[in-house]
């Protein structure tokens, strides 16, 4: 395993890495910086943290490439005072990340396995503004009274193919954006931004391509998981 001086020495070089890649907001930038993504990736992977590229966490899932990561939390323009859903939770380090810059992080994820993992790593880093969910994320958030325009802002962190769900839409603020990877295959997406102008009416911008597994239905039974499927989540 390696020691704090070096794990230190990667995330300064990661850093450095993506203001050279173009990413100029400061506070995205010690976000990240403040984020130790060696507890969000399996233990075989830690010494890859740091590098800029997606890792697989499980269960066919990845938590994304850091740039990816700093890309989607600057366009998202969060504010101190904002409420963030996150729909696709995965390791939790895309939550993690904006957990530092917002008020409060809704974050919801289908495979129980990876949100309990998730919780343990928010936790551990004593990441109090986070409240998560094992579900249908396409559905919203469930519990709030109302449930229309309750977030300031909304991350989809898994592609849809087609428009974002309904009920995504429904409970940005106006005034709200939602960033979403948009299109059927890994090769052909787009992050796509929505600024909710007022009921009903989107400003919609297409920003760069990206590659996303896709944003799927229902939560999975725990008995569909095997004891290998488990093992790999923290191996
Ligand atoms: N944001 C994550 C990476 C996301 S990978 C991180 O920082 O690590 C995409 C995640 O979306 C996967 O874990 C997948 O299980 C989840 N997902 C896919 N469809 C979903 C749905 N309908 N509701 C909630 N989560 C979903």
């Amino acid at each position: 395993m390696p020691d704090i001086a070096e794990i230190d020495n990667r995330k300064i070089r990661l850093i450095i890495h993506l203001r050279q890649a173009g990413i100029t907001n400061t506070d995205v930038l010690s976000a990240i910086e403040r984020t130790p993504r060696d507890l969000f990736v399996p233990h075989h992977f830690e010494t890859h943290a740091y590098e800029d590229q997606a890792v697989p966490i499980g269960l066919g899932q990845t938590i994304s490439q850091p740039y990816i990561v700093a890309t989607m939390t600057d366009v998202l323009q969060v504010e101190k005072s904002h409420s963030v859903l996150e729909i696709g939770t995965g390791s939790g380090y895309q939550a993690a990340v904006l957990s530092r810059l917002c008020r409060r992080v809704y974050t919801i994820e289908r495979h129980r396995p990876l949100l309990e993992l998730a919780e343990k790593r928010f936790n551990d880093l004593k990441l109090r503004n986070i409240t998560s969910l094992a579900a249908d994320g396409m559905k919203g958030w469930p519990s709030i009274p109302g449930n229309e325009n309750s977030f300031d802002r909304i991350i989809v962190t898994a592609s849809v193919d087609g428009d974002p769900p309904v009920a995504l839409m429904a409970q940005l603020k106006p005034g709200g954006i939602m960033v979403i990877p948009v299109g059927s295959q890994a090769q052909n997406q787009m992050l796509r931004r929505y600024k909710k102008e007022s009921e009903d009416v989107y400003a919609v911008q297409d920003l760069f391509p990206v590659r996303f597994v896709p944003l799927l239905p229902d939560v999975p039974r725990h008995n569909s998981y095997s004891s290998s499927d488990l093992e790999e989540l923290t191996a």
